[in-house]
């Protein structure tokens, strides 16, 4: 696909997810365009397809105690993606990932470097949570990093940022500290992957802020660079 095909897909579909089947174009405009059903937008539908095909998912024992499978949000073509380890309380309740106190801290992040999460995509390693936040099983980790690596072959971003040591290790198949981790450009399939702090981790321990920052400067500068479009410059570039 040429950059400007796929930019014109990844424009298409954050329309569509922020102003629904119906996009506004104007006054001169005389009548709707056609329903983003017959929009050409590769990989959309097969997503979605995959969601139902997934989404009654009973292969371990998280399917018994779920409230809501939490397939991923966001814009399904997006060129960044966001993966973090399993939902929490409020996530199983509402069906989407880091809606509770973890996830407004992603959304001021995300802010923070010019992106909503209509425009990129999150989601998370395990789709059901474990009772009571436990850590996830390894078993639970195997099975579900299959719903994962599909997930990420039909999306197929630019850059893949993984937010904690969970996900780090569950897509790198690595064992290494977070630390280390930190500030490399890793391979995922032929995808650039990044590393960088769970928000949980920086709401238990606000010490670890100044560097998410800097991850988030780096993340953004990257993400620019990959997608084409222009650097930051002035005061909100990395260095300033
Ligand atoms: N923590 C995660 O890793 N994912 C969520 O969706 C919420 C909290």
């Amino acid at each position: 696909m040429s950059p400007n095909s796929a930019a014109a897909r990844s424009y298409l579909v954050r329309q569509q997810t922020l102003f629904g089947d119906q996009l506004i174009l104007g006054e001169a405009a005389e009548s709707a365009v056609e329903p983003s059903s017959e929009v050409d937008v590769p990989g959309v539908e097969e997503l979605a397809a995959f969601e139902r095909e997934i989404r009654d998912c009973q292969e371990c024992p998280l399917g018994a105690t779920r409230t809501n499978f939490v397939f991923g949000v966001g814009n399904r073509a997006a060129d960044l993606v966001l993966v973090g380890e399993a939902p929490g309380r409020q996530e199983d309740l509402q069906g989407e990932p880091f809606v509770g106190q973890a996830g407004k801290l992603l959304d001021k992040m995300l802010a923070a470097i010019d992106l909503s999460r209509q425009e990129v995509y999150i989601l998370n390693v395990l789709k059901c949570r474990p009772p009571e936040n436990r850590d996830p099983r390894p078993a639970e980790v195997d099975q579900c990093r299959l719903y994962l690596n599909r997930q990420l072959s039909i999306i197929r971003p630019r850059l893949i940022v993984a937010l904690g040591r969970v996900a780090a290790k569950t897509l790198l198949k690595v064992e290494d500290s977070l630390k280390n981790m930190r500030g490399r450009a890793f391979n995922y399939e032929g995808i650039e992957l990044m590393v960088t702090y769970h928000p949980a981790a920086l709401l238990r321990n606000s010490g670890f802020k100044p560097n998410a920052w800097v991850d988030f400067q780096a993340i953004r500068d990257r993400y620019r660079e990959l997608a084409g479009l222009p650097p930051v410059e002035g005061p909100g570039a990395a260095g300033n």
